[in-house]
């Protein structure tokens, strides 16, 4: 059977030379004698697997050297009860920036949890149909930090430039945009992102904080969630997603074979463009998001016709080109375009759009 156009928002594509590799490396890793999936997470080979990761996503995102990297598990999810708990202690305050579903969530999991936040900012009265233009005026001067998602899966939204939060550590879920271009990661307090979008199979999330970031937490906290217990046994405090991590080496590896994230970028930019040059030349879609604000990685549009949106997504499933319907929120639909997706996936894309639009006219 052949492998199919797979635009699911997540788990993902991934590279086929990772998938490739990591057939090859099934049964047996190297000369261990065994699968990483069976090995011990304290045993030499594993350790040297995890490092190698760590060193490849460092030299991929140039992560400066006061920041630690942490392999967990949990999802994203978990970390928006886990960032409130590690940050809250530095000044016992937090603002949101809700801009669609997961920070909608991760500004609800703080607030559950009784502490001070507030939402300074947010576009749900336009739909999410763009992200909120953030000033530093607008930022409690004395907040713990500021959380932000900085690429909106499900709305297909991404911020055009990172926020200036001044002091205030900025911390970001880029779970659907990481790697996907060159990111200062200095401009950043705390990164995490959950892998199954653009790194690896779902069940492992990273973060990346910043080493001063690592002494607000709550005593009491659970301890599986605490960055710090984590950065100081290396993420094995306990047993880590281990074959996941293994994955995530691997995509690490393929993007620096690739010549890393400007090469990737500049791939990004051209994939999305061929989308977006056609969405903005006819009138049969539209693209809601605001043109400042467009993803490079989730492509929204609707027909305008629920019915019709129905159809072209089974029809395009059919036709190779899978899971384009949009969030079950939304509906329409969406185009999840991540690094593994080639050029190829969305040029076919295009070409199915021209063929449905000729082939059901609206009256
Ligand atoms: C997918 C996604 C999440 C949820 O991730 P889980 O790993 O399923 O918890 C959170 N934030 C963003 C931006 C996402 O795209």
């Amino acid at each position: 059977m052949n492998r199919v156009y797979n635009f699911s928002a997540g788990p993902s594509m991934l590279p086929l030379p990772v998938l490739e590799k990591a057939a090859a490396e099934l049964l047996c890793y190297k000369d261990s004698g065994m699968s990483v999936m069976e090995m011990s997470h304290r045993s030499p080979v594993y350790e040297s697997i995890i490092a190698e990761a760590e060193q490849n996503l460092r030299r991929l995102m140039q992560i400066p050297e006061n920041y630690k990297v942490l392999f967990l598990q949990g999802g994203a999810s978990t970390q928006f009860a886990a960032v409130p708990l590690n940050l809250i202690g530095r000044t016992g305050k937090a603002d949101y920036v809700v801009s669609g579903q997961f920070s909608g969530k991760a500004f609800k999991e703080a607030e559950k949890m009784g502490y001070d936040v507030k939402c300074v900012a947010t576009t749900k009265g336009d739909n999410f149909t763009h992200v909120p233009a953030l000033t530093r005026e607008m930022f409690r001067p004395d907040a713990a930090y500021v959380h932000i998602c900085y690429n909106n899966t499900i709305y297909g939204t991404k911020y055009a430039e990172i926020p200036d939060t001044g002091d205030i550590p900025l911390v970001a879920d880029m779970s659907s945009c990481i790697l996907s271009e060159p990111v200062d990661v200095s401009r950043f307090g705390v990164i995490y992102a959950g892998a199954q979008k653009n790194m690896a199979p779902a069940g492992l999330t990273v973060v990346i904080v910043r080493e001063d970031l690592l002494e607000f937490a709550d005593p009491k906290m659970p301890t599986m969630l605490e960055w710090k217990t984590m950065a100081e046994n290396g993420s094995m405090y306990n047993t880590p997603p281990c074959y996941p991590i293994y994955v995530a080496g691997l995509v690490y590896e393929w993007l620096l074979s690739i010549g890393g994230l400007e090469a990737m970028q500049k791939m990004n930019v051209k994939k999305a463009a061929v989308l977006y040059d056609y969405l903005d030349s006819q009138s049969y879609y539209q693209a809601p998001v605001w043109k400042e604000n467009r993803s490079l990685m989730n492509v929204t549009f609707v027909t305008g016709d629920g019915e019709l949106d129905k159809k072209f997504a089974k029809e395009a499933a059919a036709a190779g080109l899978q899971n384009l319907k949009g969030h079950r929120s939304v509906g329409g639909m969406r185009a999840s375009i991540y690094n593994a997706m080639p050029l190829e996936g969305v040029e076919a894309l295009v070409a199915f759009m021209k063929k449905f639009a000729a082939e059901n006219p609206k009256n």
